[in-house]
């Protein structure tokens, strides 16, 4: 969906009473919600136990996500599961059809999600991850960087949504391995002149964590110029290898 398409989206969104943009049930009929509850009531949380570091429900003590994150990364966290009929649904309103309002719905519920008490004290700021300007113009919008804006509100810290950008385009991740997405997305991601990261914690922001190649690339560059340590918040996050 380009720019017109997606302005023409927002503005049928103010005017007309809808249904829900994941199911397309009545249920959010009457309210500003673009996601009825019946589709929030049946979004797959991630279940605990959870490794206190990457989020992912922990059956024993080694954690084979962890050991796939960079050392500068924190700690990870993330919604619910995906693909799943609900929370694919979801994911896909406002990164397919354009629904962009529903970035501010599901942010309230990525804002509950809780955290080390060392990033509620030092995160400075939220870095969406960016899309080639080409795709963003295919768009009309950055889906996680509606995301962060969303987020923003609700943990008072800036989102500094030009800092990092992506200079080449990438094939599209979804068929590829991955050691392949890893190849696919190195070197992708540059940050601007003039960042100021030096010492920083960053919470960089996505829609999903599949492999965590796309997330691993952009906090390499950030970490590359001078941020101190990084942490992630998806939306949606999909099963490691280990647990499908
Ligand atoms: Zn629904
Ligand atoms: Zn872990």
């Amino acid at each position: 969906m380009g720019r017109g398409a997606a302005l023409v989206r927002s503005t049928i969104e103010l005017l007309l009473p809808r249904s829900c943009a994941a199911c397309g049930g009545a249920g959010a009929n009457g309210t500003d919600d673009l996601i009825c509850g019946v589709c929030w009531s049946r979004l797959p949380a991630l279940q605990h136990p959870q490794c206190p570091r990457c989020g992912h429900p922990q059956r024993g003590d080694a954690c084979a996500l962890c050991a796939a994150l960079p050392p500068f990364v924190r700690a990870v966290r993330s919604v619910c599961w995906v693909p799943h009929p609900v929370a694919s649904g979801i994911v896909g309103s406002l990164k397919y059809d354009g629904w962009q309002a529903v970035a501010r719905e599901m942010a309230v519920r990525m804002a509950r999600l809780h955290w080390p008490a060392d990033v509620v004290r030092e995160r400075a700021a939220l870095v969406p991850v960016p899309l080639h300007a080409t795709r963003e113009r295919e768009r009309g919008f950055n889906q996680a960087a509606a995301l962060a804006q969303g987020l923003r509100e609700h943990w008072r810290v800036p989102a500094w949504t030009d800092i990092l950008t992506r200079h080449r385009t990438t094939e599209t991740q979804t068929r590829l391995t991955p050691a392949e997405r890893s190849a696919n997305v190195h070197g992708a991601f540059r940050v601007r002149d003039g960042a100021r990261l030096h010492g920083q914690h960053i919470v960089l922001v996505d829609d999903v964590f599949t492999t965590g190649a796309t997330l691993n690339a952009c906090a390499k560059a950030l970490f590359d110029s001078g941020a101190r340590i990084l942490s992630y918040v998806t939306f949606g996050r999909a099963h490691a290898g280990a647990d499908r």
